[in-house]
């Protein structure tokens, strides 16, 4: 997983956004401004957390030279409308006016560089120069998807100088077009289409190794018929194709993909809208005619398949789509793709822009930005823009402590309710429930990755220690974490960090993950000792735990005062604290294993404040109580 804007603090820090807005003009006016909006949320949401942008982008190709038609300048106005606040255009890239204006940034404001591709050392990816635009941020947020299959200065070689994180757009777009080739729901269909077998055959190929079913239509489609022995006429074919498409044909069949071709093919004279057409068998395409759509039956057949798939994939047209008499076979894709209740992820630009055509882009999981970006990322291929962003260091955590409620009928039913509406996403999950539920959540639990924990533990492995109960008898029941030193354990039952220190030790030699609670009351609050209280805390709660170890502790921070007492601790200062944590962490240790150890907030998280609070960089994940009792609000802070 990778990291995104949401895992660092910009707050009075510059951030050097490389976007796509690289939008189509005409006579220098704006012809659809779709890219620039699609830079929006992630720069709103750089500006609301208060930085101080730096944006930059290319357009068109101006071949490392400066060409006045090629300036942003109407992108720059085009923004500043949007966003509603003045975004000034530099005059150049990395000269005076490009620093005179980053001089002037105030939190919570925005410039635009000029043109990056004015300089040639932008596309030839010029180390001198990435460093260059690098002294602009202290951050580089990466989202333009549409050009991170390039190599460029601005696109990947400033990654070596600054911590790189994705945005929003970018985000989405690995996230679904990643579903398209790994965890895949199945029946999983593959749609290929548009004008050359040769441009997308890495695509076949590497679709043939994950598909269940492949349909081909397009012009390449007349390829596959001519190898299996049809008679094309005049239709779009790639004889030098003709092999592999046999090849492709006995791969197919090898893997046990139902390959699918069209049956029939709305054929013409000519290559022309007006030009009258028939619907034939494709296999006997008349000798002077050639195929410009799929036919009626094809369509039927494609149609059905896809509305049996739970994920579909499609990359170019059926047939000519760009003229009305020949784009029934595309639209009939796209509505079935529409109606489709899977996942439906389109990539490749002429298939975005039919999409687009229909008014179906709402209807789909995504439709890529990216047209060369989607293609090479689905061929498999590591893309140079997306690679340079760094991973995640650490997943969230999202565990429900039941503490005394739910008998065990109530648990049974809790978790047969729960698991018809948790689809595995990309957090953790965890019940921390009471000693005499584990078995029977941990039988119903089996398979959906949902951990199980304990709420306590004793400090020794057995003895006269009536009531307590051990880390191997927790082991014996499967349990791989537990909570210690919980704020009510602290409270009411004498625990003192000298036996949350011993604990933690014991969890640790079982393997068993702690969730440490730490936290400071209302008195130590209001004394300002909070810091203070927390930080020795953890310094006694890890005293002589070794790194390894500790980096895969859990620390879930419980504002005392804010539990059940109406006072409320906002979000910043939930993050503020564990970003203190964060940091005795890494005084105690070292940062790397600090940035790996999960923080949880443990505040009375809800659904109605749980965005906020798990937006916050430095909270990984939430301890929840109350709202954990039932499934169905759970579910919404797991979603989150
Ligand atoms: P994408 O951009 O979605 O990857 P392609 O660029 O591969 O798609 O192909 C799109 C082009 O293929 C369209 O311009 C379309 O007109 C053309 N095309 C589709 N079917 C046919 C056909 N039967 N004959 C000729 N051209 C076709
Ligand atoms: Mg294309």
């Amino acid at each position: 997983m990778k990291k995104t804007i949401k895992d660092i603090n910009v707050k009075g820090k510059y951030v050097f956004v490389r976007c796509d807005l690289n939008v189509p003009r005409k006579d220098g006016v704006i012809t659809d401004d779709k890219r620039i909006r699609a830079a929006l949320p992630t720069i709103q949401y750089l500006l609301g957390k208060g930085g101080r942008l730096v944006l930059c982008s290319h357009m068109g190709r101006p071949k490392g030279k400066v060409d006045p038609a090629l300036s942003l300048k109407p992108v720059a106005a085009r923004l500043t409308h949007l966003l509603g606040q003045d975004v000034p255009l530099a005059q150049d890239v990395i000269g005076e006016d490009a620093w005179r204006l980053h001089d002037q940034l105030q939190d919570g404001q925005a410039m635009l560089l000029e043109n990056v591709r004015f300089h040639p050392e932008e596309e030839k990816n010029d180390p001198e120069f990435a460093k260059k635009l690098a002294e602009f941020g202290e951050f580089f947020v990466m989202d333009a998807f549409g050009v991170s299959h390039r190599a460029h200065a601005s696109t990947a070689g400033i990654s070596e100088y600054l911590t790189t994180v994705a945005g929003f757009l970018m985000e989405d777009e690995i996230k679904h077009l990643g579903e398209a080739l790994e965890n895949v729901d199945r029946p999983y269909t593959a749609i290929m289409g548009g004008s050359k077998v040769s441009d997308k055959i890495l695509l076949i190929e590497n679709m043939i190794s994950k598909v269940d079913a492949l349909i081909i239509g397009g012009g390449m489609a007349y390829t596959f018929i001519k190898a299996l022995g049809g008679s094309i006429g005049k239709s779009l074919c790639e004889e030098d194709m003709v092999d592999l498409a046999k090849d492709i044909i006995k791969k197919a069949e090898a893997a046990g993909v139902k390959l699918m071709l069209p049956v029939d093919t709305v054929a013409a004279k000519e290559f022309a809208n007006d030009s009258p057409s028939e619907v034939v068998d494709i296999m006997k395409i008349p000798e002077d005619e050639m195929g410009l759509d799929i036919g009626p039956k094809s369509e039927k057949i494609f149609a059905e398949q896809i509305s049996h798939s739970k994920t579909v994939v499609w990359n170019g047209p059926m047939g000519v789509f760009e003229m009305p008499n020949f784009e029934s076979g595309t639209r009939c894709i796209a509505e079935a793709m529409a109606e489709c209740s899977g996942k439906t992820i389109v990539g490749g630009g002429d298939s975005g822009a039919a999409v687009a055509q229909f008014g179906l882009e709402d209807k789909m999981l995504l439709v890529s930005t990216g047209g060369g970006a989607s293609l090479e990322f689905l061929e498999g291929k590591q893309l140079p823009g997306v690679v340079c962003i760094e991973e995640k260091e650490r997943i969230p955590f999202i565990a429900g402590n039941w503490k005394m409620y739910k008998t065990i009928e109530e648990a049974k039913k809790f978790v047969e309710e729960f698991k018809t509406i948790y689809r595995k996403e990309e957090v953790e999950v965890g019940l921390i429930v009471p000693y005499l539920q584990i078995p029977i959540v941990k039988e119903l639990t089996e398979g959906t990755g949902i951990r199980v924990g304990a709420q306590n533990m004793h400090y020794e492995d057995y003895g006269a220690f009536t009531g307590e109960i051990s880390a191997p008898m927790l082991k014996e029941v499967g349990i791989d974490c537990c909570i210690i030193g919980h704020s009510e354990r602290r409270q009411y039952f004498g625990e003192t960090d000298e036996t949350v220190n011993k604990k933690m030790k014991k969890a640790f030699r079982y393997g068993i993950t702690p969730i440490l609670c730490v936290g400071e009351s209302l008195e130590e609050r209001e004394a300002g000792k909070a810091f203070e209280v927390v930080e020795k805390q953890i310094q006694a709660d890890f005293a002589w735990i070794p790194a390894d170890q500790a980096a895969t502790a859990v620390v879930a921070y419980e504002p005392i005062w804010a539990i059940g007492t109406g006072k409320t601790a906002t979000a910043e200062q939930a993050n503020e604290m564990c970003e203190a944590i964060r940091k005795v962490l890494a005084e105690c240790y070292d940062e790397g294993t600090a940035a790996k150890i999960r923080i949880q907030y443990g505040g009375s998280v809800k659904p109605a404040n749980s965005e906020e609070i798990l937006s916050q960089p430095d909270i990984d994940g939430a301890l929840v109580g109350g709202a954990s009792l039932k499934p169905e609000e759970f579910i919404q802070i797991v979603k989150i």
